[in-house]
């Protein structure tokens, strides 16, 4: 599936090749702070299936629990995240901030990881009181 997407500014923009039976949610420690949400949903794409198409995203290198180096890319100018990646000269993958994207809308996860660390409430969001705006 084509998909494009962007920062909230609009500085940096992408488009990418994804398979969307690939989106998951991920509930690691790493993702709640980076994000400042609840969890992270994410959708992987090879490496040569992203292509930037306007302006330079910010890197900030974080270490994995599995000793490898991540790098995190995000817009320094409005801090949208936009993807990760593995430091190195072959990274396998982007793993693009779903939130980020215009289809995301269509974009169900399929798999959640990393449950171990996730917020206790996230299973129950349907007892959580909903309006339709802001409250
Ligand atoms: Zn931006
Ligand atoms: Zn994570």
């Amino acid at each position: 599936m084509k998909v494009d997407g962007g920062c909230h500014c609009g500085r940096i923009t992408y488009e990418a090749e994804i398979d969307p039976a690939k989106v998951l949610i991920c509930h690691c420690t790493d993702c709640q702070s980076l994000s400042g949400s609840a969890f992270r949903t994410v959708v992987r794409a090879p490496t040569k299936a992203f292509r930037l198409l306007s302006g330079e995203p910010k890197i900030y290198v974080k270490q994995a629990e599995s000793g490898e180096k991540l790098a995190q890319a995000f817009c320094a100018e409005c801090g949208s995240p936009i993807y990760g990646t593995y430091v190195g000269d072959d990274p396998k993958f982007y793993g693009i901030r779903v939130g980020t994207l215009l289809q995301r809308d269509a974009l169900s996860p399929k798999i959640q990881i990393w449950c171990r660390s996730a917020q206790h409430w996230v299973g129950n969001l349907d007892t959580i009181r909903k309006v339709e705006q802001q409250a």
